[in-house]
C-alpha cells in the first residue's frame, strides 16, 4: 500500500527513513535479541540509546553546558503545571496568549499563583502575535511565558521577546528542531514530541540549571524537573520506544546538515504553498503575513461547505488530514520536518485544479 501525504498538526509524520530504520530495528536491536520496547530503561543498550539522543540534540540545538535536557512524559499539557510548579518561585508569572494553547498554559498557572495575561492576540482573532516590550513585563514576574508557535492559528513569533532578567519559557511543541534556535535566550524550552519529533509520549525540555530547586514543596515527584534532572531522567521508566524513536530523529536531521539546513528546506518548502496562497482566488490565508508559521499553514475559502468539499477530495487525492483544528475550522496543513517538499507541491497542483473547477 502506498503511503499517503499526511498533514495531519499532531501526532504526525515521521521521516520515512526512520520509520525504516526502525522497522529493520524492531525485533532485534543492535544485537540485543529484542525490540527497544522490550529492554529495560536500565540495559547498557537503553543507557547508549538516551546519551546518544541527549547528545545529538545538544548538537542540533547548540545547547550550552549549564542547560538541562530533560525527556520526560506527561505531553505539553503536563508542563502547563511544571511550568509553575517548578518556576513560579515567588508566586507571580506574565503570559503572552497568542492562541489555544497558550492560553491553557495560562489557566493552568492560574491554579498556583498570580498569572497575568500581559499581551492577547484575541482582538485580532489570534492571526497575529502580539508585540511586546520590557515594560509590558512585571519587574517581579518569575518568568514569561509564551507559545513560540501557534499548532492552531499557524502563527509563529517573528520575534524574540527582550525580558532583560526575567527568564523567558518557551513553549515549542510545533516548531523545535525546525530551524536554529538561540537557547541562550531562553531560561526553559519545553515540546511535546509528537508534532516534530518522536511519536506521541514523549515531552522534552531544556531548563538552564540556575533555574532548578526552586519547585514548590507540593510539586509531584514526577513533576520536579530538578528531580528527573538528577535522574539524567530516568528516575522512573522514561518513554524509552519514543526516546529512541526522536533519537533516530536528530540523526535524520544531522545526516541533512542540521537545523540551518533544516531551515533551509522549511523556508522554500513553506513558500510554495504560502506564494500559491497569496495568488490564489479562492483560498485565503488566515495568519499575518509578518508571523506566518513554517510548520502550520492555515488557509480557508470563507465558505465552509466548499472548506469540506475541499477536504473530502484532498483526502481522495492522497492528501490527508487537511481539515483545520475544530475550533477554527477552515484547513490547516501541517508541513513539518519529515514532510517531504514534493508533498507540498502534490498540494499546491491539487489546488490549483480544485480552484478551477470551484471558483465561480
Ligand atoms: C500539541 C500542542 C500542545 C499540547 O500537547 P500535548 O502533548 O497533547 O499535551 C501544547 N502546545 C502546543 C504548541 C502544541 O502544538
Amino acid at each position: 500500500m502506498a503511503r499517503v501525504y499526511n498533514f495531519a498538526a499532531g501526532p504526525s509524520s515521521l521521516p520515512l527513513e526512520v520509520l525504516e530504520r526502525a522497522a529493520r530495528e524492531m525485533t532485534d536491536y543492535n544485537g540485543s535479541g529484542m525490540s527497544v520496547m522490550e529492554m529495560s530503561h536500565r540495559s547498557k543498550w537503553f543507557d547508549a540509546i538516551i546519551k546518544a539522543a541527549e547528545a545529538d540534540l545538544r548538537k542540533l540545538m547548540n545547547i550550552p553546558d549549564n542547560y538541562s535536557v530533560l525527556f520526560m512524559q506527561g505531553g505539553a499539557s503536563t508542563a502547563f503545571a511544571a511550568i509553575p510548579l517548578n518556576f513560579m518561585k515567588n508566586g507571580k508569572a506574565d503570559y503572552i496568549v497568542s492562541g489555544n494553547f497558550s492560553k491553557k498554559a495560562y489557566e493552568e498557572a492560574l491554579k498556583y499563583g498570580d498569572a497575568r495575561v500581559c499581551a492577547s492576540g484575541k482582538d485580532n482573532g489570534f492571526s497575529e502575535i502580539p508585540e511586546i516590550k520590557r515594560s509590558d513585563i512585571r519587574t517581579d514576574a518569575d518568568y514569561l511565558h509564551i507559545c513560540f508557535n501557534n499548532t492552531i492559528y499557524g502563527t509563529k513569533f517573528n520575534y524574540i521577546p527582550d525580558t532583560g532578567d526575567i527568564p523567558l519559557i518557551a513553549d515549542m511543541s510545533s516548531c523545535i528542531i525546525s530551524e536554529p534556535v538561540d537557547v541562550t535566550k531562553f531560561g526553559v524550552i519545553y515540546a511535546g514530541a509528537q508534532k516534530n519529533m518522536a511519536p506521541a509520549g514523549l515531552t522534552v525540555a531544556i531548563v538552564r540549571r540556575d533555574l532548578l530547586g526552586y519547585a514548590r514543596e507540593i510539586t509531584p515527584t514526577m513533576l520536579n524537573y530538578q528531580i528527573l534532572s538528577d535522574n539524567n531522567s530516568l528516575y522512573n521508566t522514561p518513554p524509552c520506544y519514543a526516546i529512541y524513536i526522536a533519537g533516530l530523529v536528530y540523526k535524520w536531521i544531522l545526516s541533512l546538515g542540521g537545523l540551518e539546513k533544516m531551515q533551509e528546506i522549511n523556508v522554500k518548502k513553506a513558500a510554495v504553498l504560502y506564494d500559491y496562497l497569496d495568488s490564489s482566488k479562492l483560498f485565503r490565508p488566515v495568519a499575518a503575513k509578518k508571523c506566518r508559521s513554517l510548520m502550520n499553514v492555515t488557509f480557508v475559502t470563507g465558505d465552509a461547505e466548499l472548506d469540506a468539499k475541499f477536504c473530502a477530495e484532498a483526502t481522495e487525492n492522497g492528501l490527508v488530514n487537511i481539515k483545520g483544528h475544530r475550533s477554527v475550522g477552515g484547513m490547516r496543513a501541517s508541513i513539518y520536518n519529515a514532510m517531504p517538499t514534493e508533498g507540498v507541491e502534490k498540494l499546491v497542483e491539487f489546488m490549483e485544479k480544485f480552484e478551477k473547477e470551484n471558483l465561480k
